[in-house]
Parts: C-alpha cells; sequence; structure tokens
C-alpha cells in the first residue's frame, strides 16, 4: 500500500512538473527512439533523449531551471550573458552533468568543474552523443569599433546526432561558407535577430544552401517570423517551424 501511495505521489508530482513548466514541445522518431525538443525561450532549449536531458545555452531569465529537469549534460555555444549563465548551470547540474564549453567560456567559469573544452573541429561522443563544433561568427554585422559581435574562433555551433537524426544547434552566427555547405542536417536551429546575428535574409540564404528539413529560426527577439515564412514559402523540402523563443 505505502508503495502504490508513493507510485502515485510520483506520478502526481512529475504531471505537476510537466504543467508548471508550461513549455512547448516537439517531438521527433529517430533510430534510437524519440527525441523531444522543449523550448524554452531565446537561445535556451533543452532535449530528452534516450533517457538523457540535454540543455543547451541555459539561461536563469530565459525560463524557470528550477522545475527543469536535471542535465546529463549542458552544451554551450559561447561566453556572452545570453547563452552562458553560472546560476542556470549551477541550477539544473548533478553529480554527473557533463559540461562542454569554449576556452572562453572556461576562463569565466572558475567555479565551476567537470567541464569539457571543445574547439572547432572536434568531435566528440558524450552519453552516446556526437557532438560536433563549427565555428559560430559575424562576417556583416560588426561593433562601430569595427570588431564583429562574434569573431571567428570564439564561439561555436554545434552539429548533434541523435541516432540517424543530425540537428544544427547555429549559436550566433550568420550564414557563413561553413553553415551553408552542411549536409544531411534534418533540424537547424538559426539565430535571427540584429544587430547581433542573422538578418531574415541572411537566414534564407543559409536555409536554402543546406537545406534543412525542419527550420526553427531561435534568438529572433523581435524579427517579424512570418517574413521568413513567407520567403521560404515556395521550398517545399523547407519546414520552417514557430515557436516563442
Ligand atoms: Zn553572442
Ligand atoms: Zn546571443
Amino acid at each position: 500500500m505505502k508503495k502504490i501511495i508513493i507510485l502515485i505521489c510520483i506520478i502526481n508530482l512529475n504531471m505537476n512538473l510537466a504543467m508548471a513548466q508550461d513549455l512547448q514541445q516537439d517531438s521527433f522518431s529517430t533510430s534510437k527512439g524519440e527525441l523531444v525538443i522543449n523550448f524554452v525561450k531565446h537561445a535556451s532549449l533543452f532535449f530528452e533523449f534516450d533517457g538523457k536531458i540535454i540543455h543547451i545555452d541555459p539561461v536563469a531569465r530565459m525560463g524557470n531551471y528550477e522545475i527543469y529537469p536535471d542535465a546529463d549534460l549542458i552544451i554551450i555555444t559561447h561566453h556572452h550573458g545570453d547563452h552562458l549563465d553560472l546560476n542556470a548551470i549551477e541550477q539544473i547540474k548533478k553529480e554527473n552533468t557533463k559540461i562542454i564549453f569554449t576556452e572562453k567560456c572556461k576562463e569565466l567559469s572558475e567555479n565551476i568543474s567537470d567541464f569539457i573544452v571543445i574547439k572547432i573541429g572536434d568531435v566528440l561522443t558524450i552519453n552516446g552523443l556526437e557532438i560536433e563544433a563549427i565555428p559560430a561568427y559575424n562576417i556583416e554585422n560588426k561593433r562601430p569599433n569595427g570588431h564583429p559581435f562574434h569573431p571567428k574562433g570564439e564561439g561555436n555551433a554545434y552539429i548533434l546526432t541523435f541516432g540517424d537524426k543530425r540537428v544544427l544547434i547555429g549559436g550566433d552566427t550568420e550564414n557563413t561558407p561553413e553553415i551553408k555547405s552542411l549536409k544531411n542536417i534534418d533540424i537547424a536551429f538559426l539565430p535571427m535577430n540584429l544587430p547581433y546575428t542573422m538578418t531574415i535574409e541572411m537566414v534564407v540564404d543559409a536555409a536554402k544552401a543546406f537545406r534543412p528539413k525542419v527550420l526553427y529560426p531561435y534568438h529572433y527577439g523581435d524579427t517579424d517570423t512570418s517574413t521568413l515564412v513567407e520567403l521560404l514559402k515556395a521550398e517545399n523540402d523547407i519546414e520552417v517551424r514557430i515557436k516563442k523563443m
């Protein structure tokens, strides 16, 4: 009897958590089971796959990390405050959580241990998940002093392989040659806000080049996503999905 009561309590708790999260979700079937994407906000999201939770760029002000599930893996694209937030990391980190950092993230994270620095071109397999780092950077959009908001070499985009599905996390990038030459991307997250990342036209240009099957614009601030949908309407092999990001 006691067991049954405890079980009912756990089920209730889980349901409450799901409701309290109030997150938009999508799910995809892969050769290794279901991949669930939870959309938090801006550049923050998390995946559920193969019994593991993988958080991308968790930032406390974008969601409620006290109630989101703890991370088996945390992947950070770069060190800017809307991507790297040590408070959010502390909230979802557990004993065996692995953290993927860039070199700059490492420099800013004295109190965090157990991280792995990944460099452009590296391919790692962690918890059975393949992670490839490619550069994320600006070509056109620059600060008043002429320096790009994101110089090449500082920040990463990632290709994550979930079973037979390849997912691109764009980070803060433009439509670079490295992005445009990608192949076999099933799901792509591309940033779309000025002045830091891409114009709508840059996102269209990138999408038409590497043709992801599903495209989620993210990190889009006040950018009008309906224009993106309109501009890609004729591309029948690219499905644009809009989530509140
Ligand atoms: Zn940035
Ligand atoms: Zn950003």
